[in-house]
């Protein structure tokens, strides 16, 4: 079974946590902010406060042992580069970005991040997608 650590625990950061957890995956939830590793905590398998730009932390949290992580940092653009060129060098198979425009998406992409998502224009895009399918009136 696959094993998950999800970084930053914002809307969407705690939203994979939970949805991953309640379909019974290991989840291994860091943020440097503690009301939100404790707003999580008695929904994943570990929540904990970590600064996910120290290496050594990351390190000594056993990260390089999951399958996938997602990386949803908020708009620190540094935090996020640097957070996702650690997860690569760590040899974590699959990182999935959570990026706020394009040219950061880009750079992340350049520096090995797996997939970029960008939340907004995605779902955006599927409800656009949804309406106009032939089941339109279904929604
Ligand atoms: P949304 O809430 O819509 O998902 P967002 O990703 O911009 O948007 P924020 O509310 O900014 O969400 O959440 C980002 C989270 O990332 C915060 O909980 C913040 O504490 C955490 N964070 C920011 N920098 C670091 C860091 N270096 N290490 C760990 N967590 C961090």
């Amino acid at each position: 079974m696959k094993q998950f650590v999800v970084i930053g625990l914002g809307r969407f950061g705690s939203s994979v946590a939970t949805t991953l957890a309640e379909n019974g995956y290991d989840v291994l939830a860091i943020d440097k902010n503690a009301d939100r590793v404790q707003a999580l905590a008695d929904q994943v398998t570990h929540a904990v406060e970590a600064d996910a730009t120290d290496e050594d932390a990351l390190k000594t949290l056993g990260v390089r042992n999951f399958d996938v992580a997602v990386v949803s940092i908020g708009d620190d653009v540094s935090a996020n580069i640097l957070c996702t060129l650690i997860l690569k060098e760590l040899n974590v198979p699959y990182v999935i970005v959570k990026a706020p425009d394009k040219l950061h998406g880009k750079v992340l992409t350049k520096i090995g991040a797996d997939r970029v998502v960008y939340p907004e224009r995605d779902m955006g895009a599927r409800i656009a997608h949804n309406l106009i399918s032939s089941n339109v009136l279904d929604y």
